[in-house]
């Protein structure tokens, strides 16, 4: 995509990452103090790690320049190599980090089958192997929290715990990528330190809903957290005066959370719109927070040509596959947006079923 095209969108719904930092974000960085966050020096960077342990229910934290980072480190803190990882089949650990798992740590990460993202106990059951020695042996149970490619869906707590009870039974350690945690608490009403709690690793994404410019925090006892600062440094992500990013998270988290809600409505709102559209199947019903995936009913376009068109309106939205799309919703979109969409959308479709010739 060229630069121009680019700098031509105005409604951009490609993901949550697409928020851009507030002005008042920005002044809250500006006046972060700051030290040395390799030595534990940077005030800031330790004043978002007590806070985001504190929200988690750990004992201690670690600022990471990314939510991959926090799911590499975490990992390689869990396995070693000839270890099997088990993760939903459409898992970001799985499907979107560059294969790290394999790369850094040597582990294998097996897909469990999964609607929606989630899988059941009995499916996490089923895929552990016997213990033998010619197999790979089973460390890890992986869970997003909201499922991303799942379309935003939140993990009942409930299901959670029957999986830390199938994993508890078998010696595997619960790790949870909390890319979008907040959007599940927001939406669900159960306090993150309560999603937390079956996990013995858990991070908190600053760059998706929560509109940070950069960085994750990851959480666990304390153990573990200092492995896996040998980690963090052994992979480049140890930084110096990150206190002006830590002030970004200061700040989403106490600004950006409970905003969440408008996120969720406006997804929500889009999906109803989608819907009265002929030729756009959509379940509203299913869109638990920011994420809305809607198909394309029949053969007469492709999810591609759609997604053409829209950029074409200045509007950018993901294409999942032949006949899906994905649009995010997040702090940059105001309600006329969606109106807008819709619209677009609409005026497409009828085109469409315009006889060609
Ligand atoms: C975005 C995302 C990540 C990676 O986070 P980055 O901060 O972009 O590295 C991991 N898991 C899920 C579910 C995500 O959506």
């Amino acid at each position: 995509m060229t630069r121009e095209r680019r700098t031509s969108i105005r409604i951009d719904l490609i993901s949550d990452t697409a928020a851009q930092p507030t002005p008042a974000m920005r002044r809250a960085m500006a006046k972060a103090p700051t030290g040395d966050e390799q030595r534990g020096e940077d005030p800031s960077v330790n004043r978002l790690c007590e806070r985001a342990a504190d929200l988690l229910g750990k004992e201690a934290a670690l600022f990471l320049p990314s939510g991959i980072m926090c799911n590499q480190v975490a990992l390689a803190v869990h396995c070693r190599a000839g270890d099997e990882v088990l993760a939903a089949s459409n898992a970001h650990v799985l499907q979107s980090e560059g294969a790290a798992v394999a790369t850094i740590t040597g582990a294998l990460v097996t897909p469990i089958d999964a609607q929606r993202g989630m899988f059941q106990p009995g499916d996490l059951a089923r895929s552990l192997r016997r213990r033998k020695l010619r197999a790979p042996r089973p460390r890890v149970a992986c869970i997003e929290q909201t499922s991303n490619r799942g379309g935003g869906s939140v993990w009942p707590l409930a299901k959670l715990q029957g999986i830390a009870d199938i994993a508890g039974a078998n010696g595997l350690a619960m790790h949870l990528d909390g890319a979008r945690l907040m959007n599940a608490v927001v939406a669900s009403g159960v306090p993150a330190r309560a999603f937390a709690a079956p996990f013995d690793s858990v991070w908190l994404g600053l760059t998706k809903g929560l509109g940070c410019p950069v960085g994750a925090v990851l959480a666990g006892d304390r153990d573990f957290i200092d492995a896996a600062w040998w980690w963090k440094h052994r992979l480049g992500g140890a930084m110096r005066q990150a206190g002006i990013l830590a002030a970004a998270g200061l700040h989403a988290l106490d600004h950006h959370v409970d905003r969440l809600e408008q996120d969720h409505g406006a997804a929500r709102e889009l999906a109803r719109r989608l819907q009265s559209i002929p030729g756009i199947d959509i379940a509203p019903a299913l869109v638990e927070t920011n994420i809305v995936l809607f198909d394309l009913a029949d053969e007469r376009s492709g999810a591609d040509d759609l997604a053409d068109y829209l950029l074409g309106e200045g509007i950018r939205v993901g294409v999942e596959s032949g006949r899906r799309l994905r649009a995010v919703t997040h702090l940059g979109i105001q309600p006329d947006d969606l109106v807008e969409v819709a619209d677009s959308v609409e005026r497409y479709m009828l085109d469409m079923s315009k006889p060609q010739g």
